[in-house]
């Protein structure tokens, strides 16, 4: 871990995995794999999605032999880097609704309602102490433009079902959280806040004491029918389930599957009781803003900011970060990000910072597969929005198993609309690259514009890029 002067008399602590690790400690090593093995089930990565598809199978059948392979340790990943939203957006919803009609999109739109709940009560049920605190999610605007695309957001989810979703006025946001310049906020009790390394170390736990095998240290170099290849033995089984996300890239044959997305944060030192006061944010939502490239916040347990952002979007090559490090740019950015939002946060020490890779398929839309004549199954390409989604895609990817077995048949979550999906693969290198780096250098120049005209229409540029990138 390297550390950069973070300006205000201290240092900020760069990459370590994440700040999560930092405060909760980097787990010790679980055995790799010893040789050649089989199993009736093998799951080829230990994030959110491999573990908690591990979980549900075990419980809906004990019987089962499962082997979860880890490259390095569980919550190696963004499930142990991310920002801390457990909420009920999906990537892909609306895409879903012009593809299969609005009442699947609603079905998913539910779906993922019932999610965060799904994962608050399973956490206490396992006896995992996440620091969970269901408060909502809150989402501000703070240009005319974000204000109409906040309204225009807050009326299009009304339409997916959402009756409990309120929308405040610049005095009521400030009511909830005083973000300099709020103008207006929507708010969803379909959120939580959480702390992502004691929840999946908890899981890891769980799954473990149900008799799943975890092998850690364990890279799987090639995934073929009936088979997950690594350089100490092949473990055989007649369902192999790809849940590497945003390192899906490096298998062999996958390089343009998923493109490894970059998304970075910063934590500050602890707050004093009197700044808080300064910032209320007594109901500890999450907290995000409408600008194109959006930011993510929450408040910690330990009372200090957690915010991300996208940063330097994407490697070249579709590469990932060396164990979480960030460039210094994304860290100064962040840290405007954070004085924009809270100026009288100007002299308060930035900790830590970190990144890590999330999936995004060319359409920007979250998927979850099994292909029966091969067994192979997948999920991913969450672009962003994968802490409950993970656990909605590892409860299909049972019933997907089970259907295929014999065990059961379909069920409501194997008919939702992003199951089965087929997209195409990303272009190959250089246009990749210059592809989301332009897409993200046009989102930026739009939310500046904005900034500086405004204006109430959404920025075209910002349009013409998201159509560009066949995003909408
Ligand atoms: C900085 C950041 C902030 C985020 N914030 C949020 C948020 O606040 N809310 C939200 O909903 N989503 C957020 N996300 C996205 C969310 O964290 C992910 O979508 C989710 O964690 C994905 O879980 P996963 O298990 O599919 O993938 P991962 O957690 O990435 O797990 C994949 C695992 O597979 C392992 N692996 C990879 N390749 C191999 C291989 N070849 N062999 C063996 N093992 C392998 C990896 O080491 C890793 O442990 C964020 C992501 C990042 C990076």
């Amino acid at each position: 871990m390297s550390s950069v002067n973070s300006g205000n008399g201290g240092h900020t602590a760069n990459g370590g995995i994440s700040f999560w690790y930092a405060d909760d400690g980097i787990p010790d090593g679980r055995e790799p794999l010893a040789g050649d093995a089989s199993a009736d089930v093998v799951i080829v990565g230990g994030g959110y999605t491999g573990l908690w598809t591990a979980y549900y199978l075990k419980k809906a059948a004990p019987f089962l032999r499962i082997t979860v392979l880890e490259q390095k340790f569980c919550g190696y990943g963004a499930s142990g880097r991310n920002g801390g939203w457990l909420y009920n957006g999906i990537a892909g919803r609306d895409r879903y609704a012009r593809l299969h009609g609005h009442e699947a999109a609603v079905r998913l739109q539910q779906a993922m309602n019932e999610t965060v709940t799904e994962v608050v009560d399973t956490a206490r049920a396992e006896s995992i102490d996440a620091d969970i605190h269901h408060g909502g999610v809150l989402e501000v605007a703070y240009t005319p433009a974000q204000l109409a695309r906040l309204k225009a957001f807050h009326e299009a989810e009304l339409t997916y079902g959402e009756k409990d979703r309120t929308l405040h006025g610049a005095r009521e946001t400030a009511e909830r959280i005083r973000v300099a310049g709020a103008v207006g906020s929507t708010w969803t009790p379909h959120g939580a806040r959480l702390h992502p390394v004691k929840l999946v170390k908890g899981l890891a736990r769980a799954v473990e004491a149900l008799g799943v095998t975890i092998h850690e240290s364990t890279p799987v170099t090639e995934i073929k029918p009936k088979h997950a290849i690594t350089p100490y033995g092949t473990v055989r089984a007649p369902y192999v389930l790809r849940c590497t996300e945003g390192f899906t890239a490096s298998l062999k044959g996958q390089r343009r599957t998923w493109l490894p997305m970059n998304s970075s944060m910063i934590a500050t030192e602890p707050l004093s009781a009197e700044q808080w006061e300064s910032i209320g944010w007594a109901g500890r939502e999450t907290l995000g803003d409408m600008a194109h490239a959006y930011m993510y916040a929450q408040r910690t347990a330990d009372d200090r900011i957690a915010l991300g952002g996208r940063g330097y979007p994407y490697r070249y090559g579709s590469k990932t970060d060396n164990d979480g490090r960030t460039q210094p740019q994304t860290i100064e950015a962040l840290t405007a990000i954070l004085h924009r939002f809270f100026p009288q946060l100007a002299g308060v020490r930035v900790d830590h910072a970190w990144s890590g890779v999330l999936g995004v398929p060319r359409d920007w839309c979250a998927t979850v597969t099994l292909d029966r004549s091969t067994g192979l199954g997948w999920a991913g390409g969450y672009v962003g929005s994968g802490v409950a989604t993970a656990n909605l895609a590892a409860r299909t990817l049972r019933d997907l198993v089970q259907q295929d077995s014999g065990q059961a048949g379909p069920t409501e979550l194997t008919t939702l609309p992003w199951v089965n999906h087929k997209v195409r693969k990303w272009e190959p290198e250089p246009f990749r690259w210059l592809g989301v780096h332009g897409m993200y250098a046009t989102y930026y120049a739009a939310d500046r514009r904005e900034l500086t005209t405004n204006t109430g229409d959404s920025s075209r540029l910002a349009k013409i890029a998201d159509r560009v990138a066949g995003r909408h």
